[in-house]
């Protein structure tokens, strides 16, 4: 069976940036997403369409493809009173920011100064160029509820 819309593909992937350090993999368990559901970045998902179980690629995306190119304008300079009282600010830890609709926004701290702090809300690999190894470990039909939910079950109930 081919990679294609309405399957749920399983693999193994090791992810490694430009300076060849793995930045992910999948230990022991294998990664499974639905395909054409946007539950992978569109860059790897379009690269695994057609493929087969057993099939082996390499696949390296720019920015574009992957998590998108950095955006200035999301560092922003917040007083830190803005932060949980007490909580312990130090730069590359990630804190949750509420967004003007109240959602939720990952954000990591960038600069530490004396009455400010400068966060970061673009993505942690946004302008980074990527480099997947895939497997392909199997490709099945996906459940109707799994199409329902939009991604894959373990157990395909
Ligand atoms: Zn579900």
């Amino acid at each position: 069976m081919q990679v294609a819309s309405e399957k749920v593909v399983t693999f193994d992937f090791t992810l490694t940036g430009s300076q060849g350090e793995v930045i992910d993999q999948s230990q022991g368990g294998h990664f499974a997403y639905l395909h054409g559901s946007q539950n992978i970045i569109p860059g790897l998902e379009k690269a695994l369409d057609g493929k087969a179980p057993g099939d082996e690629l390499n696949v390296t995306l720019e920015p574009a493809e992957a998590y998108g190119e950095r955006d200035e304008r999301l560092m922003q300079s917040v007083p830190k009173e803005a932060f949980p009282e007490g909580a312990e600010i130090n730069v590359g830890e990630r804190f949750q920011a509420q967004g003007p609709d109240g959602s939720p926004i990952p954000i990591t701290v960038a600069e530490v100064g004396e009455q400010e702090v400068t966060v970061d809300a673009n993505h942690p690999l946004a302008g980074e160029t990527l480099n997947f190894d895939v497997k392909i470990v199997d490709v099945r039909d996906a459940t109707d509820q799994e199409l329902e939910h939009g991604h894959p079950h373990n157990d395909a109930a």
